[in-house]
C-alpha cells in the first residue's frame, strides 16, 4: 500500500517550505507553519507557512507595484508570450518530479498527474501564451451629430483588469493554478495566487519555476494557507479582481463580499452532473463512460457524472456493470503502478463522503456495490454504486459528494429524464450517451450545463470555455472568455 520508494525519492528538494512573495522566499509574519499529508499513508510530507492577511498584504503590494510600476504591464506583449512558453517548457523538464509531487500530496494516480496535470499544464500555458499577442479591440463607426462639422473615430481596447486573487481546490492543484495564472498573466494582470491548505505544494514548486523563467518579483505570488488568507485576499482593497475555483459555499462568501466591494468575480464551483444512457447505447459502452465519467480521480472532479440516467432496457445490465468496475477496482497509492484508484485527499474529506453514504443508507439508498472505506492507513473509499430506482430524492442524488460514488436511476421518456437532469441547483456539465442525433439534439438544447458532452465525458480543452449554469458559478475560463475574463474594456473616442 505504500508507495514504493524509487518513486518518492528525489522528491526533497522539490518541496518548498516557504511562499513567494514580491520574488522572495518567505515564512509567513506570525511565523506559524501546517503540516500537509500523503493522503494514501496519512503522513505528514511538509510543513508550509500559514499566511495571514498580512502575507496577502504584502503579496498584493508586491503585485500590485509589478502591475502599476509598469513591469509587467508595460511589457510588449511577445515578451510575456515568451515567458509563459518558456515555463511552459519548465514545467514539461520537470514533469517527471511535479507529477510525483502531485501524486504524493493529492494523492491521484500518477499517470493522472502526468497527463492531466502536467501535460494540461504545458498545453494551458502554451496556449495562453498564443493570446498575449491577440489580445484586440475593435473599431466603431459612432453617429455624434455635433457640433455640426465634427466627426468621431471610436475603438475599443482591451486593458489588463489589474491585480488578480486567485483561489483554487485540491482536486487538480496544479492545472487549477495554471488555469488562472496562465489567462491572468497572458492580459498583463499579476498575480497572488492562494493554493488549498491540503495541496499547496506543486503551485511552491511551479512559482519557483516561474522564477528560473524570468517572471519579475511581485508578477506572480503564493501565500499558503487556509480560508484564513483566503478571506483576506477576497477582502484586499489592492486586489481588482479575484478568481475563485471551489465549493458553492464558499463561493457564496466571496460572491458576496465582491459584490460588496464591486470588485470583479469569477466563481467556478460545484456540480452534480447527470449522464444520460439512451436507448440506442449500447451498454458495454455506456458502463465504460459511466464509470471513467464517476470514478476518474476517485470522483473529486467538479464534473463528475454522479447521477447515471439509464434508459429502463438497459438498467439492470449497466447497474451490474457498473458494480463489477466498481468491485475490481484496485485501490492504493497514486504511486503505485499497479493502482487503479487512490486515496482521497485528506481524512477531512474520507468522512464528509463517508458521512454522505451513511446517510444515503439511512435514506434507503440501495448500495450495490463500495460503501465503504478501507480499514488501513490513508483515506481510500471504495468505488460506490447506488441503484436507486425508488427513491428519487435522496440526499446522494441532490448534494455534491465529490467523492466516487454515483447514483444510477432508470428513466421511460427522454423528456422525462431532461426535467429530472435539470432538477439539480447545480449546472456544471452532463453527458449523453447515443448516436440518436435528434433525441442527442433535443438534449443538448434542453440540458441546463455549461458543458455538455455527446458519448464522452470530462473532456476539457483550453480553446473551449467551461464553467456553471446556476449555482455551478458565474463566467467562463479558457479560450477567448478568460482574456474577457482578466480584461477590462475601454472605449476611446476622438473627435476630428
Ligand atoms: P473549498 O471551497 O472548501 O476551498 C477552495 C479554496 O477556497 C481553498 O483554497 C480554500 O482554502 C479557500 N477558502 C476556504 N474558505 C474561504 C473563504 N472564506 N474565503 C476565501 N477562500 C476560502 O473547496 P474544496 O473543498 O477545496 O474543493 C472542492 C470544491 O471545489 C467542490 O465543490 C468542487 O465541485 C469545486 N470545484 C469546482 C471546479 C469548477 O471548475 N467548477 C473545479 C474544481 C473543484
Amino acid at each position: 500500500m505504500n508507495a514504493p520508494k524509487e518513486a518518492r525519492s528525489g522528491l526533497n528538494q522539490a518541496i518548498r517550505n516557504a511562499m513567494l512573495i514580491d520574488g522572495e522566499w518567505r515564512q509567513a509574519e506570525s511565523g506559524e507553519t501546517f503540516a500537509v499529508f500523503d493522503p494514501a499513508t496519512g503522513e505528514e510530507i511538509a510543513r508550509v507557512p500559514a499566511g495571514g492577511a498580512a502575507d496577502i498584504d504584502a503579496a498584493v503590494a508586491a503585485a500590485g507595484r509589478a502591475f502599476a510600476g509598469g513591469t509587467w504591464r508595460a511589457m510588449m506583449p511577445a515578451q510575456r508570450e515568451r515567458l509563459l512558453l518558456k515555463l511552459a517548457d519548465l514545467v514539461e523538464q520537470h514533469g517527471d518530479e511535479l507529477a510525483r509531487l502531485e501524486t504524493l500530496n493529492n494523492g491521484k494516480l500518477l499517470a493522472f498527474s502526468q497527463g492531466l496535470e502536467v501535460g494540461g499544464s504545458a498545453q494551458w500555458l502554451r496556449y495562453m501564451a498564443g493570446w498575449a499577442t491577440k489580445i484586440e479591440g475593435s473599431t466603431l463607426d459612432v453617429s455624434v451629430p455635433f457640433p455640426p462639422g465634427t466627426r468621431y473615430s471610436a475603438m475599443t481596447r482591451r486593458s489588463p483588469v489589474g491585480v488578480v486573487g486567485a483561489i483554487v481546490p485540491w482536486n487538480f492543484p496544479l492545472l487549477m493554478a495554471v488555469w488562472k495564472i496562465a489567462p491572468a498573466l497572458a492580459c498583463g494582470c499579476t498575480v497572488v495566487l492562494k493554493p488549498a491548505e491540503e495541496t499547496p505544494l506543486t503551485a511552491l514548486r511551479l512559482a519557483e519555476l516561474a522564477l528560473e523563467a524570468g517572471f519579475p518579483p511581485g508578477v506572480l505570488n503564493v501565500v499558503t494557507g487556509d480560508g484564513v488568507p483566503g478571506a483576506a485576499l477576497v477582502a484586499h482593497p489592492g486586489v481588482n479582481k479575484i478568481t475563485f475555483t471551489g465549493s458553492t459555499e464558499v463561493g457564496r462568501l466571496i460572491g458576496a463580499r465582491c459584490g460588496q466591494d464591486i470588485r470583479r468575480v469569477s466563481l467556478e464551483l460545484g456540480g452534480k452532473s447527470p449522464v444520460i444512457v439512451l436507448d440506442d447505447c449500447d451498454p458495454a459502452h455506456a458502463i465504460q463512460g459511466a464509470a471513467g465519467a464517476i470514478f476518474l480521480n476517485q470522483g473529486q472532479v467538479c464534473t463528475a457524472g454522479s447521477r447515471l440516467y439509464v434508459a429502463r432496457r438497459h438498467y439492470d445490465q449497466v447497474v451490474e456493470g457498473l458494480g463489477k468496475v466498481a468491485n475490481a477496482t484496485v485501490l492504493g497509492s497514486g504511486l503505485d503502478p499497479a493502482s487503479q484508484m487512490g486515496p482521497l485527499v485528506s481524512s477531512r474529506h474520507r468522512d464528509k463522503v463517508m458521512g454522505l453514504i451513511g446517510t444515503g443508507r439511512s435514506e434507503g439508498a440501495d448500495i450495490v456495490a463500495g460503501g465503504t472505506a478501507l480499514d488501513r492507513p490513508g483515506y481510500f473509499v471504495r468505488p460506490t454504486v447506488v441503484a436507486n430506482a425508488a427513491c428519487k430524492d435522496l440526499t446522494l442524488v441532490r448534494e455534491e459528494v465529490f467523492g466516487p460514488v454515483v447514483v444510477a436511476m432508470p428513466f421511460d421518456d427522454p423528456e422525462a429524464v431532461l426535467a429530472e437532469a435539470n432538477r439539480s441547483e447545480y449546472g456544471l456539465g452532463a453527458s449523453i450517451w447515443s448516436n440518436d442525433l435528434r433525441a442527442v439534439q433535443r438534449l443538448v438544447d434542453g440540458l441546463d450545463a455549461g458543458t455538455v458532452w455527446v458519448n464522452t465525458h470530462n473532456i476539457v480543452d483550453p480553446n473551449m470555455p467551461f464553467g456553471g449554469y446556476k449555482a455551478s458559478g458565474v463566467g467562463r475560463e479558457h479560450g477567448r472568455s478568460a482574456i474577457e475574463a482578466y480584461t477590462e474594456i475601454k472605449s476611446v473616442c476622438m473627435a476630428y
